[in-house]
């Protein structure tokens, strides 16, 4: 057997992640490794830190990187404020709730659980309601659900848990970087995002930042691992070493006690795709993300598909697609794949095999990514027999465009 050297090829991907890596980011991904007490290297992670603080847009002192995948971000903060006992509500209108919910149960954590039919988001005052009702230590939702593409408002619910001194965790994992986000101003008291979606960047680290509030729950459990304090009954330590943010903030603050081996060729990336950020401006960044849904949806809507879901909470990064009847949904895909290069998604749970999920996220949020994939639908549709009005698509979407990027006079 002959193992060859990679070749493969390049692709339009057009899923909610991973997406297309800036080419910036993968040219830094190629930088020599340096040793992670480097000076050099320690320069690096405070500039990430740095960087972090301005897309997360907050004043928290603590704003670094969980190496692992975004779930590790999660995980690392329910793991280490949640206590045996704890109740914790979580409004779930999609797979990634339930992925919390799992979370806080395996932290011995009580959930406290609201469920809304795939496709829609809680009015922020059913979710106060509950809140109240439970009177929780922690309230963990979903920022923008890439199972079924719809974007939870927080800022009432923000607002109400801080009035009442209950935290406020949210995964922000597919919006961050491409959608509006304000950590301090909505009362968010942590929040983790993710790499290989609005950022632009490959799947491997977990950047999160969290307040004051957050951070003594903290050093409260670490005393107790230290055998210093045992405040009440269920308090404990924090049961994974790896995931124990008291730790790692250590490691990120300017001590740098080790905890891990930080990863040095994927801090450079996250560094390099956070510096694009920068450079673009947090604001025009989420305009282009907006702009490029809107595009793709409009263009769906005139090709004559319908899509899926509420259009008020829609998320703009994510746009998803009903199957048409009779049609299957894997040999479209397939077709879209092997003929176009292009990669949508499918989904998961009561959506399975009813949809398409079609991502317009980070670098892959591009003019011609959706005028690509929207011919590329448009034919393979018509290949399956599916009526659809032909040309409709990229014309709109066309027409679109060209109001909003150069609007100019037509003669005719
Ligand atoms: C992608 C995603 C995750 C999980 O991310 P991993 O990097 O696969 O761990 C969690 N939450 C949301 C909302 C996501 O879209």
């Amino acid at each position: 057997m002959e193992y060859k050297e990679l070749n493969l090829p390049s692709r339009t991907i057009m899923t909610p992640g991973p997406v297309e890596a800036d080419p910036r980011v993968l040219r830094a991904l190629s930088t020599p490794i340096i040793g992670q007490f480097d000076p050099q290297f320690l320069n690096i992670m405070d500039e990430t830190s740095d960087l972090l603080h301005y897309v997360f847009q907050t004043e928290n002192k603590r704003a670094f990187p969980v190496d692992g995948t975004s779930r590790s971000g999660i995980e690392a903060v329910l793991t280490s404020i949640i206590e045996p006992g704890d109740k914790v509500v979580v409004p779930v209108f999609g797979r990634f709730g339930y992925l919390l919910t799992e979370m806080v149960d395996r932290a011995g954590g009580e959930t406290y659980l609201m469920e809304a039919e795939w496709g829609n988001v809680f009015d922020p005052q059913d979710v106060i309601t509950k809140i109240k009702q439970v009177n929780p230590k922690v309230v963990a939702v979903v920022h923008g659900e890439t199972s079924t593409g719809r974007l939870q408002p927080l800022k009432e619910i923000g607002e109400f848990c801080r009035e009442n001194d209950i935290l406020l965790v949210v995964d922000a994992v597919a919006t961050l970087g491409g959608v509006e986000f304000k950590t301090d101003e909505w009362n968010v008291d942590a929040v983790i995002t993710g790499t290989q979606k609005c950022l632009a960047v490959p799947t491997g680290m977990a950047p999160l930042t969290y307040n004051d509030r957050i951070e003594r729950i903290l050093l409260k459990r670490k005393k107790i691992e230290r055998g210093l304090s045992m405040e009440a009954q269920n308090d404990r330590k924090i049961q994974s070493n790896y995931f124990d943010l008291s730790q790692i903030q250590d490691y990120w603050s300017p001590d740098r006690l080790n905890h891990h081996t930080e990863s040095t060729t994927m801090l450079y990336a996250l560094r390099e795709g956070l510096r694009v950020i920068k450079e673009e401006g947090i604001e025009n960044r989420i305009k282009r993300h907006t702009k490029h849904g809107k595009a793709l949806s409009i263009g769906l809507k005139a090709m004559g598909v319908e899509l899926f879901g509420e259009e008020q909470n829609k998320m703009p990064v994510v746009t998803i697609v009903k199957v048409p009847e009779g049609i299957s949904e894997q040999a479209v895909r397939q077709i879209m794949l092997n003929e176009f290069g292009i990669e949508i998604a499918g989904a998961f749970g009561p959506l399975k095999g009813k949809v398409w999920r079609i991502g317009s996220m980070g670098y892959s949020s591009r003019k011609n990514n959706i005028l690509h994939v929207l011919g590329a639908l448009e034919s393979t549709l018509t290949y399956f027999g599916v009526k659809v009005n032909k040309g409709d698509a990229a014309q709109a979407a066309l027409e679109y465009y060209l109001e909003v990027d150069n609007p100019v006079v037509r003669t005719s």
